[in-house]
């Protein structure tokens, strides 16, 4: 090893963090784990593969940085960490309302989990909060003071109320326990390493373009959502990681540019080239009609704003769901 090496090496050391990833076999999670793997970091990815899997982690399985460790976060993690990034949680309607009160254990007993571990031994800790702790919002676009209109008792409740007690239980440790935390509000993300039968809108559409299936649009189609390309998001995460002690959020974390569903299903017909026909099927419960972000506060305080547009990140996506039917 010649001179620069022996430096090189010592630098990365320096800046080399332990870094627990909860949900790190997931969507987001996975993508989450690669780019801290890139910065240099070891990254310890603890998943109960409930929605994620295997595939999503085989690529850095042999990396010496990374560790993988099959775990229930509703129950007690004793690990040395200095970074704690939370994402273990069923993220899509269908998963999470498959076994709805492991759903709110996994967002309440797990973040008090997290919390417990982080205040022990005194680590900076991120929670993947949702802009469904807005539920069906009164406000458009959705600013971080707005504090939502959530239905308690819905079919939703247990991933919305979850996510927005997980919330409380970050600011309370927080004022309580003088820890360090940030929350960014997620709002809605796709690319690839989404589960193909997720049920949600972006995976769903694309699967069933490329299969030549029908194409149900939920109601007549008009609901909103903007769409981030997951890697934007990733950036986003760190960004904010990253921050200055005192800025802990909620902070939005999305990409404002606003689609009603049914334009989403014809972008992806056109894109895939699809021959699907659109279908309609009721609207689900509780769903809210429209949904955007106000960025803000993530341009001022992380010094970002989305760069990939829903073209370029659908086209990614439609590429690795193209791969990955025909595997
Ligand atoms: P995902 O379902 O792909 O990932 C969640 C991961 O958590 C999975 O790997 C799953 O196996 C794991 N998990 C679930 N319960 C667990 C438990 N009890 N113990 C350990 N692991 C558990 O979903 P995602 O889209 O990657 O979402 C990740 C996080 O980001 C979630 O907390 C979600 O609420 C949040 N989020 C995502 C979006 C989005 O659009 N993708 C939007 C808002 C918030
Ligand atoms: N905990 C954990 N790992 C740790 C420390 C704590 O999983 O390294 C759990 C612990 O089981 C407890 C929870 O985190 O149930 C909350 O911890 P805290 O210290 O806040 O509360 P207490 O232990 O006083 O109930
Ligand atoms: N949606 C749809 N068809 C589908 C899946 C979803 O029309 O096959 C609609 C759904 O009703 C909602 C929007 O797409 O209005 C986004 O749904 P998703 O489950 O992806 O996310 P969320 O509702 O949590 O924002």
């Amino acid at each position: 090893m010649d001179h620069t090496q022996v430096k090189q090496t010592h630098r990365t050391y320096h800046h080399q963090k332990r870094i627990l990833v909860t949900g790190g076999a997931g969507f987001l999670g996975s993508h989450l784990c690669d780019h801290l793997l890139a910065d240099g970091h070891d990254v310890l990815c603890v998943d109960n593969f409930f929605t994620g899997n295997k595939q999503n982690i085989r690529h850095i399985l042999q990396n010496a940085n990374f560790e993988f460790l099959r775990h229930d976060i509703t129950f007690p993690l004793y690990v040395e960490v200095d970074d704690i990034y939370n994402l273990a949680c069923p993220a899509s309607p269908i998963h999470y309302q498959f076994d709805p009160v492991q759903t709110t254990k996994t967002s309440v007993h797990g973040a008090i989990n997290v919390l417990g571990l982080a205040k022990r031994v005194k680590a900076k800790v991120l929670q993947a909060s949702t802009s469904e702790i807005y539920g069906d919002p009164h406000q458009h676009p959705q600013q971080e003071a707005y504090w939502g209109n959530v239905n308690p008792i819905g079919l939703r409740a247990c991933y919305d109320e979850g996510k927005r007690c997980a919330e409380t239980l970050f600011f309370d440790y927080h004022r309580q326990h003088h820890l360090r935390i940030k929350v960014a509000r997620i709002f809605n993300t796709y690319g690839p390493h989404m589960h193909p039968n997720d049920g949600r809108v972006v995976s769903s559409f694309i699967v069933q373009a490329l299969k030549g299936e029908p194409i149900t649009v939920f109601g007549d189609g008009s609901q909103s959502r903007s769409f981030c390309y997951v890697d934007d998001l990733i950036d986003a995460m760190v960004k904010l990681m990253n921050t200055p002690d005192d800025f802990t959020g909620p902070v939005n974390i999305g990409n404002p540019d606003e689609y009603s569903v049914l334009e989403l299903a014809r972008n992806i017909i056109r894109l895939t080239g699809s021959k699907s026909q659109i279908i309609h099927k009721p609207l689900p419960e509780d769903d809210p009609l429209k949904r955007k972000p106000d960025i803000t506060m993530a341009k001022k305080h992380l010094g970002w704003t989305p760069k990939i547009g829903l073209e370029e990140g659908l086209e990614k996506t439609i590429a690795y769901f193209r791969a990955f039917i025909q595997k």
